[in-house]
C-alpha cells in the first residue's frame, strides 16, 4: 500500500525536534524508518507530520566517563555492533545486537527507535533491563530520566509521552561478567525466546547475579528469585540448571503463531541454563 499523507520536518536540533512534536499530538518522530515506514505502508499509523530526526548530530555519539557509557538515541545497530567500548565496556549490548535483523536494517535502524518502539521480542529492551540502564527524554520542560525497569509498559508501550523525545541511554558500566542466548526461527528474525545472565564471582562463588527474559512476556521480565538463589552458590552445571528452574517455574508466557506458551516456557530455561554456564566460564577465563 502507499503511504497515508502526512507533512515532514526536518529539524536541526533536539530543541526543534521537541518543539514540533509538541506543538501536534500526531507528530511522530523518524528515527532509522526501518518499523516506522512498514507501519505507515500497512496505514496502522496515520501521523500528521514526521519529525526527521537524521540531521541531529548530537543523538549520534557513544561517549565513555564517570562509570557510565552514553549511547545516543540515533546511535544504529551497525555502529553498536562495530564499537570498541561496547566489547569492553558493554559486551552484553555487543552479543546481542549481533542477532537484530539483518546488515541492511542494522544500518539504518536505532537503538533508539527499537526502544520507542517496544516490541517485547527485539533485543534491545532486554539488553537495557539486564544493564540496568537509565533512558533519557527530553520535552519542552527539559530532561527526565526513566529506569530501564520503569521505562517499558507493556507491548509497544513505553513512558516516553506525547512531544517528548528519548536523546540517550545511560548505561552503568558493570563488572558482571555477561552471557546472551537467543532462539529464533531463522538468523535476523525476531527472537522467540531469549535470555541473558550476568554474573560477579569472587573466589569462585556468586556475589551477584542478573537474569533477565525475553520475548516470554509483554516486557522484558527479571528472574529475580533465581538472582538470589545463586548468590554465595559457585554456578556448576547443576546451579545453572536449579536456577532455570527457579526462573521459569512460574513464568505465564503467552503462545501465538511462532511458538506456543509451553514451548517458550521450556525453552527459556534452557537459555537461563546457557547463559548462566557461559557467563561463570567467562568469569575463570
Ligand atoms: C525485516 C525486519 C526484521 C527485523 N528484525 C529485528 C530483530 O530481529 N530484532 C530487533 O530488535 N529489531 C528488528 N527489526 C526492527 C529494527 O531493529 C528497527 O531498527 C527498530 O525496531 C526501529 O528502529 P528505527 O530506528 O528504524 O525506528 P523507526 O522505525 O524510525 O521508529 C520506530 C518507532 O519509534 C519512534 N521513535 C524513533 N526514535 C525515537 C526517539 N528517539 N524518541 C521517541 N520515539 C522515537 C517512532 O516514532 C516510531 O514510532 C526488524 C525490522 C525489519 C524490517
Amino acid at each position: 500500500m502507499k503511504f497515508p499523507a502526512f507533512a515532514y520536518a526536518r529539524p536541526a536540533t533536539v530543541e526543534e525536534a521537541v518543539t514540533l512534536l509538541a506543538s501536534d499530538d500526531e507528530a511522530r518522530p523518524l528515527a532509522g524508518g526501518q518499523t516506522l515506514l512498514p507501519i505507515l505502508a500497512l496505514r496502522m499509523s496515520m501521523p500528521s507530520c514526521l519529525v526527521d530526526l537524521n540531521d541531529l548530530e548530537e543523538l549520534k555519539s557513544i561517549t565513555v566517563g564517570d562509570g557510565v557509557v552514553r549511547v545516543g538515541a540515533m546511535v544504529t545497530h551497525a555502529q553498536n555492533l562495530a564499537s570498541a567500548e561496547h566489547r569492553t565496556h558493554l559486551p552484553l549490548l555487543s552479543a546481542a545486537v549481533r542477532h537484530v535483523a539483518h546488515e541492511a536494517i542494522r544500518t539504518r535502524g536505532t537503538i533508539g527507535g527499537s526502544l520507542a518502539h517496544a516490541d517485547a521480542a527485539a533485543e534491545m529492551p532486554l539488553v537495557v533491563t539486564a544493564l540496568e540502564a537509565t533512558m533519557v527524554i527530553v520535552n519542552q520542560q527539559g530532561e527526565r530520566r526513566v529506569a530501564a525497569s520503569d521505562f517499558f509498559g507493556g507491548h509497544f508501550t513505553t513512558a516516553i509521552e506525547a512531544g517528548e523525545l528519548l536523546t540517550a541511554i545511560e548505561f552503568p558500566i558493570s563488572d558482571h561478567r555477561w552471557a546472551f542466548e537467543e532462539v529464533a526461527r531463522r538468523p535476523g528474525d525476531f527472537a522467540l525466546v531469549m535470555a541473558a545472565a550476568g554474573l560477579k564471582l569472587n573466589n569462585g562463588a556468586c556475589e551477584s547475579a542478573r537474569i533477565t527474559l525475553g520475548s516470554v512476556a509483554d516486557r522484558p521480565l527479571r528472574a529475580t528469585e533465581a538472582e538470589t538463589f545463586l548468590v554465595g552458590k559457585s554456578v556448576t552445571a547443576g546451579v545453572a540448571a536449579e536456577a532455570a528452574q527457579i526462573a521459569t517455574q512460574d513464568l505465564k508466557s503467552h503462545g501465538d503463531i511462532h511458538a506456543s506458551a509451553e514451548y517458550r516456557r521450556t525453552v527459556a530455561g534452557t537459555m537461563v541454563k546457557r547463559a548462566l554456564t557461559r557467563a561463570a566460564m567467562e568469569q575463570s577465563a
